[in-house]
């Protein structure tokens, strides 16, 4: 056994030995996997092994076409040929338009990544699969790609070419302990000896939490037990002359494939459990959880009747063994939050279909820091600290009840709600606010008219869209006032907190104090890593001179760790966050000057307090600081309150707003102003697949900086000129909005992809942004976006629609 290596893979399911190949494949060989058995003898051995394209974002498409791609290329290797019924085809059936609405998107969103997905009626899907009743049945989705692999025979022949790229591979060799460095560096200890490294990789399945407290870390993965039956032969199978698609079952929570001439049936029940949550015996090994097939009876009922012939044919096999769940169901691939040098590729739900494609991204973000696609859906810190085990358990159990149920649009689903509020919260409920959660946090999405009024959820516009109109016309004509909590602050001080951020961010640092700027940060590729409000604070009683870094909710951790990650030993910078201190109360409309000057002493005229300044004051007794910025594009006044104050500050301003019909509005009211304004949501819109310059912030990037993160990157991409662009669309369409990852069109053509949309109120249009080829980027030019199935046009329109000049927030 090696001493010494560059990255340590512990674990050796499909998690791991994909990470190892693709390490090799990334051109770094000195690399070790250790197992604490044998490979595969976790969860991978016993998996039913579904290997699909369908994923609900383009990340998800593209890695799983990755792991297709990879999947026939093994199994056509005369040396090493693996089982991999490729091709069968798949089809996720629907009772309901709005499912059939959600596959119309998915298939829209799918061929941007270049998969082609078939919207099929209920006598299609039984044309292909004659074994199911078109009863309550409207249609489905098909992916052509679909089929199923062998896992052990896979997770060999990754093993197998690591190995011969330089790999090793540790058999029976459990890892008891880690230890990192002042350097970062780890020494793995396992029960044969201990090797230093570079790099460690969890990539343990359920004993994921074993291996995190070595290293002092809880992730937010829990273990579900998770069964699936084998019938004997279903002579129709035999008959048919060809492989039976698979399915995949929303209405009744079933998965089906052929399994010799019988069915594989697997069960997502309602009664379902959670595994491990306190220990796992450590000789659970190549083992599975007692059968119980008494708790499936709910989706067997289902299963008994779209497929008749299933009453008729015996079980031959039942198989329970645990699954890994995370808070959202996705995975966490990628950095480990507060780690240096240390990576995860754990919660895998559906590993085999996905593992090559993990396996490939994280090994791109290893070695060269990023990964081809924006991996922020899979990005371990995506979730801050209310991701305990008692939540996650709650999420996972949520999950896995909705395993084939997608989340809609707007869909805030019950588990595990309240995890983070502020002493607003429960006010805002009172005065009627329908809540959407983000990063754990109880945001107002909007006012409900009465306590039991309720959305239809769907891809469409739904019951909301009259409200929302109402609270942004308030805004508009008078003032709103929005509780944004959860917005993420850190206080930056220290004599080199200047030099620091200015090497950290592409554009210019306010110069003066009481200013604020917004400012962008780049990867070393010159591509857009994060998104920041930079405000300059003098000295004062609360503190030294200091900067504010304000950036999106999600982005606490991401950003924390970037940040920290680029200070030089020797700077003289502290960061410090306020994000769980602090929440903003968001004053906007053309009266919102006369309600912040009646309960605040100081002179809040345009002269003395114009457009992106920042200072300390009073609201009421509420101490605050308040910027003069504005996601709405109306005169606003964002007002950073202690929570201790907060109650307070929204008393004062809720009184002094009586006066001039101050209402409250909520995120969908901020969602389509912002729109209007031609903002930018970080992770919708700002990914690290596109550089500032193709997505239209050139006037955030100062080239004449002496040096900034990304620099040398972004020259040479400037020079080579834009993949893409950022436009802004007007819609033809008044019956949904352009969701995220929706086909933009010319003709039979794709040209880009829709980042995200929505009904502008103030404008009357239906807005959508999107990447385009620069070839079609110019304003006027005529496209089309497949929305929902239909071919809607889609103008390039010159942004911002709502009040270009700037007028109103400068007045
Ligand atoms: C019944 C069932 C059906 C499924 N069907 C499908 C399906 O159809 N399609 C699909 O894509 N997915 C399916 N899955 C999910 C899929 O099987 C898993 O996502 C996948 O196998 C997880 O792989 P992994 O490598 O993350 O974990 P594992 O396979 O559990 O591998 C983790 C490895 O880490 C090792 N390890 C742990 N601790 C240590 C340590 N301290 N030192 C060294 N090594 C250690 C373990 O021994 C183990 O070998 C199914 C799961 C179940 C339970």
């Amino acid at each position: 056994m090696k001493s010494q290596t560059r990255v340590v893979v512990i674990g050796g399911g499909i998690a791991g030995c994909s990470t190892l190949y693709h390490l090799t494949q990334e051109g770094w060989t000195d690399v070790v996997l250790v197992e604490r058995n044998e490979l595969t003898s976790g969860t991978t051995w016993h998996s039913a092994a579904q290997v699909t394209n369908f994923g609900m974002n383009q990340t998800m498409v593209g890695l799983k076409s990755h792991s297709i791609e990879l999947y026939r290329e093994l199994a056509s290797d005369p040396d090493y040929p693996i089982n991999y019924h490729h091709g069968d085809g798949g089809i996720r059936l629907a009772n309901t338009e709005a499912q059939m609405d959600g596959y119309r998107h998915f298939a829209s969103m799918a061929r941007g990544m270049g998969v082609e997905f078939e919207v099929i009626d209920a006598e299609e899907c039984a044309r292909r699969h004659p074994l199911i009743s078109t009863d309550n049945l409207i249609g489905g989705l098909w992916d052509g790609q679909d089929g199923d692999i062998d896992p052990a025979q896979l997770c060999q022949a990754l093993a197998r070419r690591a190995r011969a790229a330089g790999a090793e591979v540790y058999r029976n060799t459990p890892v008891i302990g880690l230890t990192q460095h002042r350097d970062h560096s780890w020494t793995v200890h396992t029960e044969h000896g201990d090797i230093t490294c570079e790099i460690v990789v969890n990539a343990c399945g359920y004993r994921v939490n074993e291996l995190g407290a070595m290293m002092g870390v809880h992730h937010p993965v829990m273990s579900m037990e998770h069964q699936y039956l084998v019938t004997e032969e279903i002579p129709a199978i035999r008959e048919a002359g060809h492989r039976m698609p698979l399915l995949r079952c929303p209405i009744s929570d079933y998965y089906c494939r052929q399994e010799k001439y019988g069915l594989l049936v697997g069960f997502y029940e309602q009664n379902c459990k959670t595994w491990g949550m306190d220990g796992i015996d450590p000789h659970f090994v190549n083992a599975l959880c007692p059968d119980d097939l008494d708790r499936t009876t709910d989706v067997l009922e289902g299963a008994f009747a779209r497929m008749p012939a299933l009453m008729d044919v015996g079980i031959h096999t039942v198989v329970n063994g645990p699954i890994t769940y995370t808070i959202d169901g996705a995975p966490l691939v990628g950095p480990i939050p507060g780690k240096r040098n240390a990576f995860c590729i754990i919660g895998l739900r559906a590993g085999l279909g996905e593992g090559g494609g993990h396996g490939w991204l994280l090994a791109q973000q290893i070695v060269h820091g990023e990964a081809c696609y924006d991996t922020w859906c899979l990005d371990p810190r995506r979730f801050a600290g209310h991701a305990n085990v008692e939540l996650t358990a709650l999420k996972a159990i949520e999950d896995y009840q909705n395993e084939f149920r997608f989340h809609f649009p707007n869909e805030h689903r019950p588990a595990g709600r309240m995890a983070k509020t502020t002493p607003l919260t429960p006010v805002l409920a009172a005065e009627g606010a329908a809540f959407t959660v983000v990063n754990g946090w109880e945001r107002a999405e909007y006012f409900k008219p009465a306590p039991d009024f309720d959305v239809t959820h769907s891809f469409r516009f739904d019951e909301s869209f009259d409200l929302v109109a109402q609270e942004i016309k308030a805004v508009q004509s008078a003032v709103g006032l929005c509780e944004v909590n959860g917005f993420n602050r850190f206080e930056i001080t220290g004599s080199d907190a200047e030099a620091f951020l200015d090497r950290m961010i592409c554009g210019r640092l306010p110069r003066r104090f009481g200013r604020v700027g917004l400012a962008y940060l780049l990867n070393h590729h010159g591509m857009l890593k994060s998104e920041a409000t930079i405000a300059r604070l003098p000295a004062t009683d609360l503190g030294p001179e200091r900067f504010w870094y304000g950036s999106a909710a999600a982005s606490e951790l991401h950003d924390m760790d970037w940040l920290t990650q680029h200070l030089g030993s020797d700077e003289d910078v502290q960061i410090r966050s306020l994000t769980n201190d602090q929440t903003i109360l968001v004053l906007a409309g053309p009266k919102s000057r006369d309600v912040i000057s009646a309960v605040s002493r100081a002179d809040w005229s345009a002269a003395a307090f114009p457009w992106l300044s920042v200072r300390e004051c009073f609201i009421g007794i509420a101490p605050a600081t308040v910027m003069a910025v504005s996601f709405s594009g109306e005169l606003a006044y964002e007002i950073h309150v202690p929570n201790a104050s907060l109650y307070a500050a929204y008393l004062a301003l809720r009184e002094a707003g009586e006066a001039h019909d101050l209402r409250l509005f909520g995120a969908l009211a901020v969602e389509s102003m912002r729109l209007e304004k031609g903002f930018l949501h970080w992770k919708a819109d700002v990914l690290t697949e596109f550089d500032p310059f193709e997505t239209g912030l050139n006037r955030f990037v100062h080239m004449g900086k002496p040096q900034f993160i990304g620099k040398a990157a972004l020259e040479t991409r400037a020079a080579q000129g834009p993949s893409k662009r950022l436009v802004t669309l007007e819609v033809g369409s008044k019956a949904a909005p352009a969701h995220g990852g929706a086909s933009v069109m010319l003709g039979d053509a794709f040209v880009g992809t829709v980042t995200s949309g929505g009904w502008g109120h103030r404008v009357q249009k239906n807005i959508a942004y999107g990447f385009v080829s620069p070839d079609y980027a110019d304003s006027g030019t005529e496209l089309h976006i497949d929305l929902l199935g239909d071919r809607v046009p889609a103008t390039v329109v010159t942004s911002p629609l709502y009040d270009p000049e700037m007028n109103l927030v400068r007045t």
